[in-house]
């Protein structure tokens, strides 16, 4: 599996949000309503309706200087998707993989919820960095798709084209994968915690100057989390099989469920 990968290198980052604003652009998403609350953080929050959200962390320096470190967050298309192995559970087909370039896309199948069905999922059950968002008048979950339809034909995703300091980049896995290792050996020459974030589980690799408790708190998901997702949506495939098939939990904790039961 090669495909497609960003590398988003964080000590070039300057915040200066033309990524957040190119992928509004793009996907004609409305501007959001927003409070000062005291800091530069605006909006607060992912949303239906922002997909990419630049955060910003601040906080002091060792010698008491006031500092801050950018994050610009987005899906991190996943090489194994939780959000897509627990959506399709309740609706086959919500989440799909591009097979060339490994973006992760949510459907119009994602309307998980509806006055029949109820499916009462957070962001955070479906995802080990709280990225989806449901859009509350649809139901319909909502995230960056890599900009699938502009990098199917040679262009680059919104956000890479639109960054002027070099922090985003875009290509296949390899020379990302290079690229990212090469920056790295740089930038730990002068910050030697410098470090990837989870490169060998996702598409958008980040380059971390210093600790992730400085960034904003979705920067890392645990193996932790990984595996109580994927527990959880065990759990829930095992709940459907009872309730399709009528066969009872014993039955299937015994492999004893033969022909009664649906493939799931
Ligand atoms: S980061 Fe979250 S939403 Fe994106 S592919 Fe991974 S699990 Fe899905
Ligand atoms: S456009 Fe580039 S420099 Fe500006 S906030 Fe986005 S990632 Fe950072």
């Amino acid at each position: 599996m090669k495909g497609k990968s960003f590398f988003v290198d964080l000590t070039l980052c300057t915040a200066c949000r033309g990524c957040q604003v190119a992928c509004k652009q793009w996907k004609n998403l409305p501007a959001e309503k927003t409070r000062n609350v005291g800091s530069h953080q605006n909006p607060q929050d992912l949303s239906s309706k922002t997909l990419r959200l630049v955060h910003f962390k601040e906080g002091l320096s060792k010698e008491g200087k006031p500092m801050w470190h950018f994050f610009p967050e987005q899906c991190r298309h996943c090489l194994e998707p939780p959000c897509k192995y627990i959506c399709n559970l309740y609706a086959p087909g919500a989440v799909v993989q591009d097979a060339e370039t490994g973006a992760v896309v949510m459907t119009e199948k994602t309307i998980l919820q509806t006055a029949v069905r109820r499916v009462n999922l957070e962001s955070w059950q479906l995802c080990p960095y709280n990225v989806p968002r449901m859009d509350e008048e649809t139901g319909r979950w909502f995230k960056c798709d890599m900009c699938i339809d502009r990098v199917k034909v040679g262009m680059l995703p919104a956000c890479v084209q639109s960054c002027p300091t070099g922090t985003m980049n875009f290509g296949d896995r390899d020379e990302m994968l290079a690229l990212a290792k090469k920056r790295l050996a740089e930038v730990q020459k002068s910050h030697p915690d410098a470090y990837l974030a989870d490169p060998e589980a996702v598409r958008v690799i980040y380059l971390c100057e210093t600790k992730p408790e400085n960034y904003h708190k979705s920067l890392l998901a645990s193996a932790q989390q990984r595996e109580s997702l994927l527990a959880s949506a065990e759990q829930e495939k095992a709940h459907q099989v009872i309730s399709r098939s009528k066969v009872s939990r014993r039955d299937i904790l015994t492999g004893r469920m033969g022909s009664r039961t649906e493939k799931a």
